[in-house]
């Protein structure tokens, strides 16, 4: 498989290493793990057009699921 795929990319959580559509943030494994209101928050951003509030979001769905996977 050749690296730099332009028809996808890794997972956003850093332990994972599964390569998904870009559309998505993380592999529907970790995504499960996400609290709803932060999918929301991240499906806002996106739509916003990934801006600062994006990252953010991104960022406290990440920490939910290293968070739930290292309790
Ligand atoms: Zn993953």
């Amino acid at each position: 498989m050749p690296s730099g795929s332009l028809y996808g990319h890794k997972c956003a959580v850093p332990d994972c290493n599964k390569v998904i559509d870009s559309k998505l943030l993380m592999c529907l494994r970790h995504w499960r793990q996400v609290p709803a209101d932060l999918k929301v928050a991240v499906w806002r951003g996106y739509r916003a057009g990934m801006g600062p509030e994006y990252d953010v979001a991104v960022a406290a769905a990440v920490d939910a699921v290293l968070e739930r996977n290292h309790a």
